[in-house]
């Protein structure tokens, strides 16, 4: 018998593999570090949001997430038809590459993008290209070299998993100015909530003045409703009208779309979680670099770091952190085999995580 075969491209996927969240033989506390979500839980009124919904679980949700969109584009000041929610950002990046890319099409990204970026372009039977990274971060010129009459998209995060790192507006307003105009621009700006620096910019202002560039925004991570499946795209119209098309007509579940109408409007839960992240990112920071790992700079909620060659390597650590219940998060998946990403906890957590690797290094 002949098996049915599925298309090109898809055998060639290697699985994104999540960040664990057990270990086997630990039925004490696991501290869970490995996926980037809130270690400070969620708006209590998204909660209340979830709790209330569940009385209503059997209507199906509003195809067209309205309510959630006029939220969103309340909250920025942007028109809602310029908004389409999906099942988590990650649905929106497949949702795009199946809309502008197909067999014969290059998608092109950095070396360290996220993965979900090369996924997703091998499932639509795309071709995935990587250009070179400069420290840890996108560089401008080896993505516009790779370029070619195929490349049809190019995904950045901003800032990128996992390495923490960015592209100032500058950079950005250049690589936009040098692409050439069929080129879709995606800037993923999954953290941009926790960033304030003065030369970054998320993507509204290249989405406001280009009909080419679309932002990706997600309630995974600062908002803490990772299980919840919310992202949005803020895009031109008629790249909204495309992605319309081709997603699922209830994409957003009903309770999502209520808790994410009540997190958008919490900015003082907001506050508070940038608050503890912007010190507790600095605290960790600084005392892994103490202990002598090498940490790259991150301006999201968690950061790589790289250990040394010899018996103190990566996978020594994260064996070491595992017997101690620390869950962090392997790398190898991109290449980086020196490599842990490790998120910011709560006060507890990263003490916990900071005295644990004293004692590896130290041991
Ligand atoms: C976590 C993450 C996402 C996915 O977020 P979801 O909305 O949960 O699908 C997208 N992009 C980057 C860079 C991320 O780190």
């Amino acid at each position: 018998m002949k098996n049915p075969s599925p298309k090109n491209g898809i055998m060639s996927i290697s699985p994104y593999v999540a960040g664990k969240s057990e270990i086997a033989g630990n039925n004490g506390k696991i501290i869970k570090l490995s996926s980037n979500e809130n270690s400070l839980g969620a708006s209590p009124l998204a909660i209340k949001a979830v709790i209330e919904g569940a009385e209503n679980i059997i209507r199906y949700p509003d195809s067209g997430s309205l309510e959630l969109r006029n939220a969103i584009a309340k909250r920025y000041n942007i028109p809602a038809e310029q908004v389409v929610c999906g099942n988590g950002s990650d649905e929106l990046i497949g949702l795009l590459v199946n809309g502008y890319a197909g067999e014969g099409d290059e998608v092109l990204f950095s070396e360290y993008g996220f993965l979900m970026y090369k996924i997703y372009t091998q499932a639509a039977g795309a071709t995935p290209v990587m250009a070179k990274e400069n420290n840890m971060c996108a560089d401008i010129d080896a993505l516009l070299a790779k370029v070619t009459e195929r490349t049809k998209i190019l995904f950045i995060a901003n800032p990128n998993n996992p390495t923490g790192s960015y592209l100032t507006t500058e950079e950005l307003n250049r690589l936009r100015a040098e692409l050439p105009e069929h080129i879709l621009l995606v800037i993923d700006a999954a953290y941009s909530e926790y960033v304030d620096l003065p030369d970054y910019s998320n993507g509204f202002n290249l989405v406001h003045t280009t009909e080419n560039t679309v932002m990706l925004r997600t309630f995974s991570k600062i908002y803490g409703l990772a299980a919840l499946r919310i992202g949005w795209a803020y895009c031109p119209k008629n790249i909204a009208d495309v992605i319309n098309r081709i997603r699922g007509p209830f994409n957003v579940s009903a309770i999502a779309q209520s808790a994410g109408i009540a997190a958008i409007q919490d900015q003082k839960f907001l506050d508070y979680v940038k608050t503890h992240n912007n010190s507790w990112l600095e605290w960790v920071s600084g005392a892994l670099t103490e202990i002598g790992l090498q940490v790259y700079d991150s301006i999201a909620n968690f950061v790589l770091v790289e250990f040394p060659k010899n018996n103190k390597n990566a996978k020594a650590a994260n064996d070491f952190l595992l017997s101690k219940g620390i869950i962090v998060r392997e790398v190898s998946g991109y290449g980086l085999n020196e490599h842990l990403r490790i998120t910011i906890g709560t006060k507890e957590e990263n003490e916990a995580l900071v005295a644990a690797l004293k004692e590896f290094m130290a041991s």
